[in-house]
């Protein structure tokens, strides 16, 4: 068979698009794309002539089966979306979990990815973190989803759309706590790029004052809850033994 190449491409910064991207998507058969006409721009500015063919959310299914077969018969193809790296929040998982399935080839052309950008800069814990991509839109899915996350200790990423900045920070003021330390960076590798850091409150309170906050595309970054020590895990034991143990008697 042929490769599939899954391939990053520039969040904002067309100076992000590695050589390699480049040279692979000049070299493979045909490009699936989120939004050919997007794509087509990008691969016009490099010089790359490669033919497109559309992969959404609501064509993949049926169009990873064909995609499949030509790389089968020998033919290699690679996958972007319209800004980062394939599969994060984007298009690409059916295709790519079937491919796996029939063992044919999958390579990654790493590059930008929004989340990973806004972690490295937010100065937040970075050994572990959880990916939590878009919250629900409304505000009472939303205050549940959060609710879920409470005493996850990870530091926690979330992709969110501009006009419902001030509202997310408020929800995760008020159910994750006001004091988490959290950044918002809009604007990544972009001219008006800017990462605003301060605790939830802050945060909140700085979106509804300041509109500029609330433009372009966003990452949240928040603080994981607190570790919870093993001496207060071993005394919370202890009271929950004694309070048993006063019922009983
Ligand atoms: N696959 C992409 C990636 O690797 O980052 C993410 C695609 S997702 C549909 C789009 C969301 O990513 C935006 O709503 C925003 O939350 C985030 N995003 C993308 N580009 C960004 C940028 N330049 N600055 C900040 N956030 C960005």
């Amino acid at each position: 068979p042929g490769t599939i190449f899954v391939v990053a491409t520039p969040i904002g910064n067309l100076g992000d698009l590695s050589p390699r991207a480049r040279e692979v998507l000049a070299g493979v058969s045909l490009i699936a794309a989120e939004d050919t006409r997007h794509t087509g721009q990008l691969l016009q500015s490099f010089g790359v002539a490669t033919p497109l063919t559309s992969m959404h959310e609501h064509n993949e299914s049926r169009k990873s089966a064909a995609l499949l077969d030509r790389v089968a018969r020998g033919e290699s193809i690679a996958i972007v979306s319209d800004a980062g790296t394939p599969l994060i929040s984007d298009p690409g998982f059916d295709l790519i979990a079937a491919a796996r399935q029939r063992n044919i080839p999958v390579i990654a052309v790493p590059g930008p990815c929004a989340a990973i950008a806004a972690i490295s800069v937010a100065g937040l814990p970075t050994d572990r973190f959880a990916f939590e991509g878009f919250l629900a839109s409304k505000s009472a899915a939303r205050r549940t989803q959060l609710e879920s996350l409470v005493a996850e200790t990870r530091t926690l990423v979330f992709y969110e759309a501009p006009h419902r900045l001030t509202e997310v920070l408020r929800d995760m003021a008020a159910v994750l706590g006001g004091d988490r330390r959290a950044t918002v960076s809009r604007e990544l590798t972009k001219r008006f790029e800017t990462t605003y850091s301060g605790s939830l409150a802050e945060l909140a309170a700085l979106a509804e004052r300041d509109e500029n906050m609330s433009r372009g595309e966003i990452v949240i970054v928040v603080t994981g809850a607190p570790e919870q020590s093993h001496d207060a895990v071993a005394l919370d034991a202890q009271q929950l033994l004694r309070a048993l143990l006063d019922e009983l008697s």
